[in-house]
């Protein structure tokens, strides 16, 4: 067995050549004008690969390549213990080139790499496994109607589906839309985000070393405004699955409207309220899985615990307890399987991460642990874990998203207030509650507006349960079989059987 350590994976690294052409039609290509874009690792600012910079001609021809694969059946019309087999060949297929895509995400996105390799891989190539064994166990539907007519209820793939991704869990933002989409027999269109576009290729390529046809698994890199917009737009793209800003997803409602009505699902931000109250047995205990929570991947997480809301009788010991956790989370080498915080994406998140040090200050919230940026010698991106203490919920920290390693803590004086806290935001993605006492738990989970509730825990996690959000934290869910509704249209065929 090979001992991973720091040595193992920066030889590893140096190593590497990541593919960096688009994939169309199961062929890396250049982009038809030539065009090419840097792609930059966070960790040191080291050049990784100069990556196919797609334009509209090169959407219109993924968008084709997967409408051919679509029409001719080559996917779409295998029996689904044919799809569930590929699907399961892909899946081992990630976990045997783990190592390689564990590595490229690290170095990429900046992630340490003990995440990327258990948590990322391990979840990535569960979800395959997962969809592919699903699909040849769902049944369709006959509906109950007089016996003079058969009415049969089925679902077929809705088509071509394209996919937009962000870059905090590129390949597992990836897998949960792209895993649905291909059990339910469509073909796919991947935009990765610019800023992490090298796992995605690397996923194409071993899609189609699995078994699935060339066409159906197209990835094209590029820029927002350009290729996920051409995407957007496009005429001859059936479903949009986006993750990312509520900003974003909003031109993609808008896209499909100026275009042909496509399908839409929406995996937006969030700005979750993490409630401790008085009645939980370990005040302690709640404040550490909360701040590891809340600076895990770098606290570039949709479902961050960003607001942690406390009654004021435990304040001052969560406060502490916080700042010890904090300092677990110094920020090191991505590459040390040691390492707990890696570094931000790239350097112009970072710098709008660390203006909210400002904004905080302005606003008179207190800063108790934290507020500057790390590591600066190396020529990466990285920023200590930071607290903010005292924050009153209509200030900007407590608002906006701000999606680095900063946590707002809220104190509050009873459970009531906690809860209008909780739900006095745009968002409703995940929430949490920790209490003892039963009535409070239900009367909190209850009382909260969002997707996803935990009591006496924070990010439990599985693909059977469905994550997504309320309000302007989007629209549909990933995961659980509840996805694949989303990847799907209902068909209703009335057959006469009377005389
Ligand atoms: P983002 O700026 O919204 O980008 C997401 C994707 O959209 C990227 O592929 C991006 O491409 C593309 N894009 C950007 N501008 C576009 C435009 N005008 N038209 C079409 N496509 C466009 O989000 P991000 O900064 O990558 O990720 C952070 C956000 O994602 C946070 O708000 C976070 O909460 C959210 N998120 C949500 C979930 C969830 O499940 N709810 C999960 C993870 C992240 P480029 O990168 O090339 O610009
Ligand atoms: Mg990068």
């Amino acid at each position: 067995m090979t001992e991973l350590t720091t040595a193992y994976w920066h030889a590893q690294a140096s190593q590497l050549t990541p593919k960096s052409q688009t994939f169309i039609d199961g062929q890396f290509v250049d982009a038809a004008s030539g065009r090419t874009f840097q792609s930059i690792s966070p960790i040191d600012g080291r050049v990784l690969a100069d990556v196919a910079c797609c334009g509209e001609v090169d959407v219109d021809r993924a968008v084709a390549a997967a409408r051919r694969a679509f029409e001719d059946g080559r996917w779409a019309d295998c029996s689904p213990a044919d799809r569930k087999k590929v699907l399961q060949a892909f899946a081992a297929l990630i976990r045997t080139n783990g190592h390689e895509l564990a590595l490229l995400e690290t170095l990429d996105m900046g992630k340490p790499i003990a995440s990327s390799l258990a948590v990322d891989v391990r979840a990535v190539s569960n979800c395959f496994d997962w969809f592919g064994e699903a699909i040849d166990k769902i049944y369709d539907e006959i509906a109950p109607t007089p016996k003079e007519a058969v009415a049969l209820i089925t679902r077929e793939p809705l088509g071509v589906v394209a996919a937009v991704v962000p870059w905090n869990f590129p390949m597992l933002m990836a897998a949960w839309k792209v895993a649905p989409a291909l059990a339910a027999g469509n073909s796919v269109v991947l935009k990765p985000a610019e800023q992490s576009s090298l796992t995605a290729l690397r996923l194409a390529e071993l899609a189609v070393e699995a078994g699935v046809p060339p066409g159906v698994f197209n990835v094209v890199t590029g820029m927002g405004p350009e290729t996920g917009r051409a995407l957007g737009l496009h005429m001859d793209v059936d479903g949009i699955f986006f993750t990312g800003s509520t900003q974003v997803g909003k031109y993609f409602m808008e896209y499909s409207a100026q275009s042909n009505l496509k399908k839409l699902g929406l995996e937006l931000g969030g700005k979750s309220p993490n409630i401790i109250l008085e009645s939980y047995r370990d005040t302690a205990h709640a404040a550490r899985v909360s701040a590891n929570a809340a600076f895990f991947n770098q606290g570039e997480m949709c479902t961050c615990p960003s607001r942690l809301v406390v009654e004021k009788s435990i304040h001052e010991e969560v406060v502490e307890v916080l700042r010890e956790t904090a300092a677990n989370f110094a920020p090191g080498d991505p590459l040390d399987p040691a390492t707990t915080m890696g570094a931000m994406v790239d350097e112009r998140h970072t710098s709008r991460v660390m203006s909210f040090v400002d904004v905080a200050h302005k606003e008179g919230a207190t800063i108790a642990t934290g507020g500057k940026r790390a590591r600066l010698d190396t020529g990466g991106c990285y920023i200590e874990p930071t607290i903010f203490d005292d924050v009153h919920n209509k200030m900007e920290v407590a608002q906006q998203e701000i999606f680095g390693p900063m946590l707002c803590v809220i104190p509050v004086e009873n459970v009531d207030e906690a809860i209008t806290v909780a739900n006095d935001t745009c968002f409703g993605l995940a929430a949490a509650v920790w209490t003892d006492d039963l009535t409070t738990a239900h009367k909190v989970s209850r009382s909260v507006r969002a997707g996803l509730v935990y009591v006496n825990c924070y990010d439990a996690d599985d693909i059977t349960v469905p994550f997504g959000g309320y309000k302007q934290s989007g629209i549909g869910r990933d995961k659980s079989l509840h996805a694949l509704e989303k990847y799907s249209e209902l068909k209703t065929t009335w057959i006469n059987v009377g005389p």
